[in-house]
């Protein structure tokens, strides 16, 4: 039996969100029940509710980056009880037999990924995010969230932290490595901080200098803006990494110039438009150009590990629900330093 939660929702494709409820599914057999207490806002949620990717699911409850306290499990849950400290990313279900799903990188499962919102799920119900007060997940789609993060400062790195994670775990960010993070917003402040808890040697690079207290302030070791054109001369053929976070179309070919030989330009941001080089940019200096989609469950548990070793939170804003539809706008205008967090409770 489905139980009815309190929930902000987006009723239409670019109507407000506004207060109202959603059912839940009954806590199945492997199923934990979670009293959210912190969804985070992610810029995908905006473009989500306004439908920017095509094919939204109305009404749409947004939030992939959820962290809260388990109050209920099934009778055949193992990793949880009640009164664990909890969270949920980007997905909540794939298939479970293919190659991807076996090897740990659900996010890739060939079947695809059931979205935490704006999916269906396999019941053929539609699934609703984290701007509500509860929520019901399989166990092996929750992670657990160390005792030493604050659940409000955890919850943005359900998707932010994880999306920058992933990369620079692959590529090998650390010690005698030169990472540039492109773009410090939501997704690049925690780019910089993992980058350089891991050991590398990181530089910002943001449009204007603006933030450059900030991006040293969170670990970086260098801050160039992009809006300068001789910065792409200055630093040409210096970094072994570049992740871009940036959704605006890039100049790939002046982005390639800055890789050392070898290196790898990284994109976890997604412009709606294609974009073009000129092969030559990765011909010469066997670069590679590559994209990145956040992590599967266990990367996703090991980045949560590692960011309360290091005592690496997001930086957030707090806010109550009533202003989720201030803070898009705020979103959009790249007015937050560095993630708005809502206040659960204010759901109710
Ligand atoms: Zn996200
Ligand atoms: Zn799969």
């Amino acid at each position: 039996m489905t139980t009815n939660v309190p929930a902000y929702a987006v009723p239409a494709a670019n109507a407000p969100l506004e207060r109202t409820t959603v059912p839940r599914r009954a806590v199945g057999e492997h199923d934990v029940l979670i009293e959210i207490k912190y969804a985070g806002i992610c810029h995908s949620d905006i473009h989500q509710a306004r439908d920017g990717w095509g094919e939204g699911i109305f009404p749409m409850v947004p939030g992939h980056e959820i962290a809260g306290i388990v109050t209920e499990v099934g009778p055949g849950v193992t990793k949880y009880a009640a009164g664990d400290r909890v969270g949920v990313g980007c997905f909540v279900d794939s298939c479970r037999r293919c190659a991807y799903c076996r090897q740990g990188l659900e996010q890739y499962c060939a079947e695809g990924m059931t979205g935490t919102y704006n999916a269906l799920g396999r019941d053929g119900e539609p699934t609703y995010g984290g701007y509500s007060t509860h929520i019901v997940v399989d166990e092996n789609y929750t992670v657990r969230i160390p005792d030493g993060l604050g659940l409000d400062v955890a919850a943005p790195l359900l998707c932010a932290g994880i999306t920058l994670y992933s990369p620079l775990a692959h590529w090998n960010a650390g010690p005698g490595k030169s990472v540039a993070i492109v773009g410090l917003g939501g997704l690049g402040h925690m780019g910089v901080k993992i980058a350089h808890a891991m050991g590398a040697e990181v530089t910002v690079l943001s449009q204007t200098l603006r933030k450059e207290a900030d991006g040293r302030r969170l670990g970086a070791d260098h801050f160039h803006a992009t809006g300068d054109p001789e910065t792409f001369t200055k630093l040409a053929g210096t970094f072994d990494l570049v992740v871009s976070t940036v959704s605006a179309p890039l100049d790939l070919d002046a982005y390639l110039g800055l890789l050392r030989t070898g290196g790898t330009l990284v994109n976890v941001g997604a412009p709606e438009e294609p974009v073009s080089l000129n092969l030559f940019s990765v011909i010469g200096g066997r670069k590679t150009l590559a994209g990145s989609m956040i992590g599967g469950i266990a990367e996703t548990q090991e980045m949560l590990d590692f960011c309360a070793e290091y005592g690496l939170g997001a930086e957030i804003e707090l806010i109550d629900a009533d202003r989720i539809n201030e803070a898009y706008e705020r979103v959009l205008r790249s007015d937050v330093r560095y993630r708005f967090v809502i206040d659960a409770s204010t759901i109710r």
